[in-house]
């Protein structure tokens, strides 16, 4: 098993720590091949949902290559991973009818068998084309050398049935990796990747593997050094290397990834009671939940209003991503204008005249518009400098003043300066606002509780 702990940078993960190891652990690699993936004309979108699929099973993904349609790459990108021990290679593409279908001559060849006609296969795909025949009408000597083609598996291969046109093929290797090839169009591969598990050439090389453990932690307000010393710190006393953590930022929140293989439960455990004495002010989910999971259940009961002016609406967007979030979210305004905070909010126009647009005494008064206008429990005011222009010194680009207000008399009020683009300003500003609104109804809660004597 590798032992990894990452550490990253803005969604960006990075790994430290940790010995590479055994020999007990299954490794795969994925080789996406397509000349359109490596010219930038479309996007991956197969390597990471394979990688996905892998590691829930628990197997390590050691290698994620992406080569183009000529098949000395493709060759050479197998040759390479059988040099580095790999047990299993699932590839993506290139299983078409046309001439720059390729990869079942490649394996065949790397295989060390001749191809073969799966007569089968081809009556399959000549019935699935038949039927589309009416679509597109080819000449049927076209048509047939396509089919054949398409049929043409490496000896010893356990073919899949097609989902779209291609089959999909499972290749045994002597000596070297198992080969699951899977078709390029995402939809075609991912319907036919349960059918590649279940050949018996998987199965027999993912015998051994067992599923690895996780947990996720989400801070907010942390930076990022102090996980890497806190994890350093830790290391002194207890042996991380049967973990692997990885540290990622998040826009303006950090995610902790651990990932451990059965029997490090205890060490996993004794991680998260360190990282919570330590971090308790900046840790908000221990059990995998979002911010968004977490605000959804607080508001439940509740009523907010919104008055968004430097966010323009984003904030009343994001808490109505969620279906059934017209149980609490009364409504917003998006108060750009003053004249707007003034008639849509009941800003007095005196108050923007004495501290600015953009000042926490306006953001308050936003936030108890916003409750009053639309009859709600609580406000959030946000008003702020988006950029790129219109900084001063005392308001730089990135100040954003953000306010919770509720009918009960509760407020909790910041300023912070927001680093990043104005894209990244109006997104943190929305995250700073949740997390407000997050401490706010967790207090109510609390006091609640108290007063209930629960
Ligand atoms: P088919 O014959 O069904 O097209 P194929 O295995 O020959 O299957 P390719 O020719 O490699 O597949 O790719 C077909 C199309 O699938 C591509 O033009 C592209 O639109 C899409 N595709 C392929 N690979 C990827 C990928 N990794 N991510 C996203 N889309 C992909």
């Amino acid at each position: 098993m590798s032992n990894k702990a990452t550490v990253g940078g803005a969604d960006n993960p990075t790994t430290v720590g940790g010995a590479d190891n055994p020999t007990t652990e299954v490794r795969a690699a994925i080789v996406v091949t397509g000349t359109e993936l490596l010219s930038g004309r479309i996007t991956d979108c197969n390597g990471p949902w394979l990688a996905r699929r892998l590691g829930e099973l628990g197997v390590e993904v050691a290698h994620l290559m992406c080569v183009g349609d000529r098949p000395a790459d493709l060759a050479a990108a197998l040759r390479f991973l059988a040099s580095q021990g790999v047990d299993l290679v699932v590839t993506s593409g290139g299983l078409g009818p046309t001439a720059d279908d390729l990869t079942a001559e490649v394996l065949a060849r790397f295989a060390g068998v001749e191809l073969e006609l799966d007569e089968a296969m081809e009556q399959q795909i000549a019935a699935i084309l038949a039927r589309y025949g009416h679509l597109a009408p080819m000449d049927p000597k076209t048509l047939r050398v396509a089919n054949r083609k398409q049929a043409m598996v490496p000896c010893g291969a356990e073919p899949l049935d097609p989902v779209g046109t291609a089959p999909g093929l499972v290749v045994p290797v002597v000596g070297g990796p198992t080969v699951i090839a899977l078709p390029g169009p995402p939809h075609e591969l991912q319907a036919m990747w349960p059918a590649a598990l279940a050949t018996s050439g998987a199965a027999a090389v993912l015998a051994p593997v067992q599923p690895f453990a996780s947990a996720r932690l989400r801070l907010f307000g942390l930076p990022e050094s102090e996980i890497a010393a806190t994890l350093r710190e830790v290391s002194a006393t207890l042996d991380l290397a049967p973990l692997e953590i990885t540290t990622c930022l998040r826009g303006a929140e950090l995610e902790i990834d651990i990932r451990h293989r059965p029997g490090a439960e205890a060490i996993c455990a004794a991680l998260i009671d360190q990282l919570r004495a330590r971090h308790s002010r900046y840790l908000f989910s221990t059990d995998g939940s979002s911010l968004d999971d977490q605000l959804a259940g607080l508001l439940t009961g509740r009523r907010i209003g919104l008055g968004e002016s430097c966010t323009g609406g984003l904030l009343a967007a994001r808490l109505t991503e969620r279906p059934g979030s017209s149980a609490y979210v009364a409504g917003g305004v998006v108060a750009y204008s003053n004249a707007a905070k003034t008639e849509l909010l009941g800003v007095p126009a005196e108050l923007i005249e004495q501290h600015g647009a953009v000042s926490p005494e306006v953001a308050a008064a936003m936030a108890d518009g916003a409750r009053k206008r639309f009859g709600a429990d609580i406000g959030c005011g946000i008003t702020g400098v988006a950029g790129p222009g219109g900084g001063t010194e005392a308001k730089p680009v990135g100040y954003v003043c953000l306010c919770v207000t509720t009918n009960d008399g509760a407020a909790l009020a910041r300023d912070p300066v927001l680093p990043g683009t104005r894209a990244e300003i109006r997104d943190r500003s929305v995250t700073v606002a949740m997390h407000l609104l997050r401490r706010v109804l967790r207090a109510a809660e609390a006091e609640a509780a108290q007063a209930t004597g629960a």
